[in-house]
């Protein structure tokens, strides 16, 4: 089970480590896009036994850490940062708790030894006889410009780099020789240098820098809320306050910042911009999530429905019954799972499907299929819905009669559509249920935050993958007391009964070309696309 505990635990009495503690890994998280970890740092994340993170960490690495115990130690609006002293404690605490062999990860944003006092913590670690590895990151000194189309050093422009931090030291001065980085003459990057951006430029210009020469403020770089403030070293700090620029935040000083425009490829992605609300359950949202943030989309996840898979010992009698079925029909990857759940809790492996034929809804089925249990779905319908599947598999099932037992098992949720057995009803094809899942709708109330952006319209666009999401969508918001369509009327949908169900809660619909995860995030492209220049 994950378990969260408080920064604030006691402490335990100080002493050395007595051997039988866990390795601690100071791992690099990366600069905000979870896709920046390392492979090296996400393998260690996903077998860790305790993970101690920092407040710019992506919130999906935590994720990764399944079943760990997470410590948040960053530091949260309002309150006080836990002292550094004090994660110090807590890293050796953590190791001793988890014990010989076990692993604490310590996540730490950008790379853990580029300002982030990882240094400190790992020294503190072996004062105490802590084993300890570091998983370098990307860091936001390079990656944040990255993204915001300037390259660190290039031929054209600057032959050296030099990363400063911005922070002012414990007497209130910076700890800046702008004399020597005017010298040095290469790209200068600033790093926790927003409260201070007003400073550093004047301390620069006075240092004889040319106050043309191009600059940029970086705001949370390589996510989807990058803002990018673009100007002259003299101006700058001005822009940078009218546009309210918060931390993080890095300053680019230096010709690179004026290289060339068409270096920003971020802020060209389709979906810059854009906020979307996922509907699908949880454990199923992560790939249309992924597809839309690499289009550039913020994306937020509310689940409006949620499935459960029967219990084991009724999965297992239907695949017992299996054999006196010619045709198996799956008609989503959930059902496909709960299949290899029912045949693992038989006993049985792939072979109990050995003579079955097996009919996949579509692509994202049939792979779940050959995933789960190494088995080829026989037929997939042209079109991916129950309609096609309806009439495939009638044609098919009715076409073996003789040689088959043409009896059809359709192993989906028990509040399937009625089209795909009267479509075999309509052919005379026997046919069995079995509720291998079910269905809860609106499952969880509204955060409030969600509640917030909806009210103040910042949300774009909603995803519906089936006729539960968008009723699940309804239920959740009129429970919070929002109107649903009111809030936010533009949707995406899969499948046309997903659509006719949306529109009859009122909103303006797109339908995806086809079933799948990448259809649906190009219709996303197209319905926004669609709204430039609307009202
Ligand atoms: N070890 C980290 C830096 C920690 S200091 C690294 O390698 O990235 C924290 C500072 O990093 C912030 O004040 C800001 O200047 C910078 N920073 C971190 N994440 C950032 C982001 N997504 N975009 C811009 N700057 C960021």
């Amino acid at each position: 089970m994950d378990e969260t505990r408080s920064a604030g635990a006691p402490r335990e009495a100080a002493g050395e480590a007595r051997g039988g503690c866990a390795l601690v890994a100071l791992v690099g998280a990366g600069p905000g896009d979870p896709g920046l970890i390392t492979v090296r740092g996400r393998e260690l994340l996903c077998r860790a036994d305790a993970v101690v993170y920092d407040r710019l960490v992506a919130p999906e690495l935590v994720e990764l850490a399944v079943g760990s115990c997470r410590v948040d130690v960053g530091k949260r609006q309002g309150s006080h940062p836990v002292p550094q002293h004090r994660i110090n404690e807590i890293l050796v605490e953590e190791a001793r708790r988890v014990g010989a062999g076990g692993l604490v990860v310590r996540l730490k944003g950008g790379d853990p030894y580029l300002f982030g006092r990882g240094g400190e913590e790992a020294s503190h670690l072996a004062q105490h006889g802590v084993s300890f590895e570091v998983v370098p990151g990307v860091t936001s000194a390079f990656a944040a410009p990255s993204y915001a189309g300037i390259p660190v050093t290039d031929r054209r422009a600057a032959a050296s780099v030099h990363v400063v931090t911005g922070h002012r030291q414990q007497n209130g001065a910076l700890d800046i020789d702008f004399g020597a980085l005017v010298q040095a003459g290469g790209t200068l990057v600033f790093l926790m240098a927003v409260a201070t951006l007003g400073e550093i430029c004047a301390g620069l210009l006075a240092a004889g820098m040319p106050a043309d020469t191009p600059a940029a403020v970086v705001e949370q770089g390589t996510t989807a809320r990058q803002r990018t403030v673009r100007g002259a070293l003299a101006g700058i700090a001005r822009k940078s306050r009218q546009a309210n620029v918060q931390s993080p935040a890095v300053l680019v000083v230096g010709a690179v910042a004026g290289l060339d425009p068409e270096l920003a490829w971020y802020d060209r992605l389709p979906l810059r911009g854009k906020t979307i609300l996922v509907t699908r359950p949880r454990d199923r949202a992560a790939d249309l999530a992924e597809k839309l943030a690499r289009l550039g989309a913020e994306v937020l996840c509310f689940p409006c429905v949620e499935t459960y898979a029967a219990a084991d010992e009724d999965l297992a009698s239907a695949v017992r019954r299996i054999g006196s079925c010619g045709w198996l029909a799956l008609t989503s990857p959930f059902g496909a799972r709960c299949l290899a759940r029912g045949v693992r809790a038989a006993g049985l492996d792939a072979r109990a499907l050995a003579g079955v034929r097996v009919a996949a809804i579509g692509p994202a089925t049939a792979a779940a299929l050959e995933r789960e249990l190494f088995v080829r779905a026989d037929y997939v319908p042209e079109v991916y819905d129950s309609a096609h599947l309806g009439a495939g598999l009638a044609r098919l099932a009715a076409g073996e009669k003789g040689s088959f037992p043409a009896r059809v098992m359709l192993f989906r949720s028990s509040e399937g559509s009625s089209v795909l057995p009267r479509a075999l009803e309509e052919a005379g094809v026997a046919y069995e249920e079995v509720e291998a899942y079910r269905s809860v709708t609106a499952p969880e109330p509204v955060p409030a935050e969600l509640v917030e952006k909806l009210a103040a319209g910042t949300i774009d666009l909603v995803t519906f993958t089936s006729a539960s999401t968008v009723k699940g969508f309804a239920q959740a918001l009129t429970a919070a007391g929002a109107d649903p369509a009111h809030a936010l009327r533009k949707a995406v949908c899969l499948g046309l009964p997903t659509r006719a169900a949306a529109e009859a809660a009122g909103f303006m619909c797109t339908t995806a070309s086809a079933a799948t995860m990448p259809d649906l995030a190009d219709a996303c492209v197209r319905a926004l696309a669609d709204s430039k220049g609307e009202q």
